[in-house]
C-alpha cells in the first residue's frame, strides 16, 4: 500500500464532515455547536448574493415551524430585523374568480411565516457557528477524495489535510457532488420551466401579504420583503422566461403589472433580474452506511409553495437528533441502521411534500376550459371551507410537522 494511501486510512479523527455550508448544511453545524463533536464543515466557495434593489435576488419564505426552530438555535434573534413578516396570504387562479385567503389569526400565530433573504439567513447562521470552538468552516475548500472503510470514510482535502470520520453528509446541494461519489441516482422531473426572480417595489404597502396567482404560463409570486419592497418568483416554460427576461424593466414592469392585476396599486421599480431552471428530484436513496444526504442533495422541490429550504432545515434537525442519541447510547452513528432512522423520520414528510406540490403543480397547468370552472369552484369551496383550509394552513406553516426544536 503507498504511503499515501496509509494517511488517507488513518487521517485526522473528527466527529461528522459536512459537505456544503448553503443554509442547510449550515443548520446541521449549528443544531450540533454544542454538542462537543469535532465538526468540519467543507465549503467549495463563498456565496456571493446576486443584488437585486440592493437586496439578495434569492429569497427564501420559511414556514412559522422553522422560525420557531431558528429562534430556538439563537439564529431568528440575528435575523429578525431583516425578515418580511408574512400575516396573510392570497392564492388565486388566473382565469377564475375562486381565491383562497389565509390568516396568520386563524391559526393563533402572529404569523404564517418569514420571507428572508439567503444571504442573509446564511450570515446569521455563520455568526452563531463563530462562537463555536467545535465547528471548523473551511472554505474555500474542496474534498479531493473519498476513501469508503467499513468503520469510517477517508476524506482527502484538496488543501492536503486528511481526514477520518465516522459519517459523511451530503448538503451539497441538488447537483451534489457527494452524492455522485456514492454511485447515487436520482429520479428527476423537468418542469420545462425557469424560475425568474427579482427584487420589486410596489407603489403602496405590501401589507405583511403574501400573493400567489396561477397563470396559465406557470406560477407568479409576490412575497413581501422587510422594508417596502417584495420580490418575486416568476415560473414560466423556457421560452416565456426567456422573452421575459429580454424584456426592458419598463416593459418587465408592464408584464408583472398585467398579471399581479394592480396589487398594492401597481409595481413602480424593479431590479435585476436572475432566472434559475427548475427542476424536481430525488435522490434513489438518502442514506448509505457511513453517508447521510440531507437539504437538496436529497430531494428538489418545485418553489411554488416555497418549501424547498424548509424541507432541508427540518431534515437537518431529524439527523442532528439521530446523531446525538446515538452517541449518548454508545452507538456509531455512521451505522446504516441509526441513519435509516433518520431516512425513516423524514421520507413521509418529504413524499407528502413532494407529492403535493406535483399535485399543485398538475391542477394549475391543466388548460381545459371545463377543468378550469372545476378548478375555480373547487377553490371557491376550500375558500368556504374551515376544516380543510385549516389543513391546508397547517402544512403551509409546518407547524404539524414533529421535528426536534433543540437538540438534547
Ligand atoms: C427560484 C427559486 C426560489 C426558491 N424559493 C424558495 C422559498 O421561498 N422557500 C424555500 O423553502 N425554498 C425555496 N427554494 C428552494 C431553496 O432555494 C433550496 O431548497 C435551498 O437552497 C437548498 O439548500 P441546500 O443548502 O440544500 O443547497 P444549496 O443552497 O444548493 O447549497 C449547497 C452548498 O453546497 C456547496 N457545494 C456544492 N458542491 C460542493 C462541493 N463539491 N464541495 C463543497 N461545497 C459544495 C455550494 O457552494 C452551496 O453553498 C427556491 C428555489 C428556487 C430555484
Amino acid at each position: 500500500m503507498s504511503s499515501a494511501k496509509k494517511e488517507i486510512q488513518q487521517g485526522e479523527a473528527v466527529d461528522l464532515v459536512i459537505v456544503g455550508a448553503g443554509m442547510v448544511g449550515l443548520m446541521l453545524a449549528t443544531a450540533l455547536r454544542h454538542s462537543g463533536l469535532h465538526i468540519v464543515l467543507v465549503e467549495r466557495a463563498e456565496t456571493e448574493p446576486q443584488l437585486s434593489l440592493n437586496r439578495d435576488c434569492r429569497v427564501s419564505a420559511i414556514v412559522q415551524g422553522n422560525v420557531h426552530i431558528l429562534q430556538s438555535l439563537g439564529v431568528w434573534q440575528l435575523l429578525q430585523d431583516k425578515a418580511g413578516l408574512m400575516t396573510s396570504m392570497r392564492i388565486w387562479d388566473g382565469q377564475e374568480q375562486g381565491g383562497l385567503r389565509f390568516e396568520a389569526a386563524e391559526m393563533n400565530e402572529d404569523k404564517l411565516g418569514v420571507l428572508v433573504e439567503n444571504a442573509v439567513l446564511i450570515d446569521a447562521f455563520k455568526q452563531v457557528l463563530k462562537e463555536s470552538m467545535d465547528v471548523e468552516l473551511l472554505c474555500p475548500e474542496q474534498i479531493a477524495s473519498i476513501t469508503w472503510q467499513h468503520d469510517g470514510v477517508g476524506v482527502a482535502l484538496k488543501s492536503g489535510r486528511n481526514l477520518k470520520t465516522p459519517l459523511i453528509v451530503g448538503a451539497d446541494g441538488a447537483r451534489s457532488w457527494l452524492r455522485e461519489q456514492a454511485d447515487i441516482d436520482v429520479f428527476q422531473r423537468d418542469y420545462g420551466q425557469k424560475g425568474i426572480v427579482a427584487t420589486v417595489k410596489p407603489r403602496f404597502s405590501h401589507q405583511n401579504t403574501a400573493c400567489q396567482r396561477f397563470l396559465d404560463t406557470g406560477p407568479l409570486a409576490l412575497l413581501p420583503m422587510s422594508g417596502e419592497l417584495c420580490s418575486i418568483v416568476w415560473s414560466a416554460k423556457h421560452d416565456r422566461a426567456d422573452v421575459l427576461l429580454a424584456l426592458s424593466d419598463e416593459n418587465f414592469m408592464h408584464e408583472l403589472n398585467l398579471n399581479l392585476g394592480g396589487l398594492f396599486g401597481g409595481i413602480v421599480e424593479v431590479g435585476k433580474r436572475a432566472a434559475f431552471p427548475l427542476q424536481g428530484q430525488l435522490a434513489r436513496h438518502i442514506v448509505r452506511p457511513r453517508l447521510a444526504l440531507i437539504g437538496d442533495a436529497a430531494h428538489a422541490i418545485h418553489p411554488l409553495a416555497g418549501l424547498g429550504v424548509n424541507l432541508g432545515l427540518r431534515d437537518a434537525m431529524v439527523l442532528a437528533q439521530e446523531v446525538m442519541d446515538a452517541r449518548k447510547f454508545d452507538e456509531d452513528w455512521g451505522d446504516i441502521s441509526v441513519l435509516n432512522r433518520y431516512m425513516k423520520q423524514r421520507m413521509p414528510d418529504v413524499l407528502a411534500t413532494m407529492a403535493s406540490m406535483e399535485a399543485l403543480h398538475q391542477t394549475f397547468a391543466a388548460q381545459w376550459p371545463a377543468w378550469i370552472k372545476l378548478r375555480g369552484l373547487g377553490m371557491k369551496a376550500m375558500g368556504n371551507a374551515g376544516v380543510i383550509k385549516q389543513l391546508l394552513m397547517k402544512n403551509a406553516t409546518g407547524l404539524n410537522i414533529s421535528v426536534p426544536h433543540t437538540i438534547e
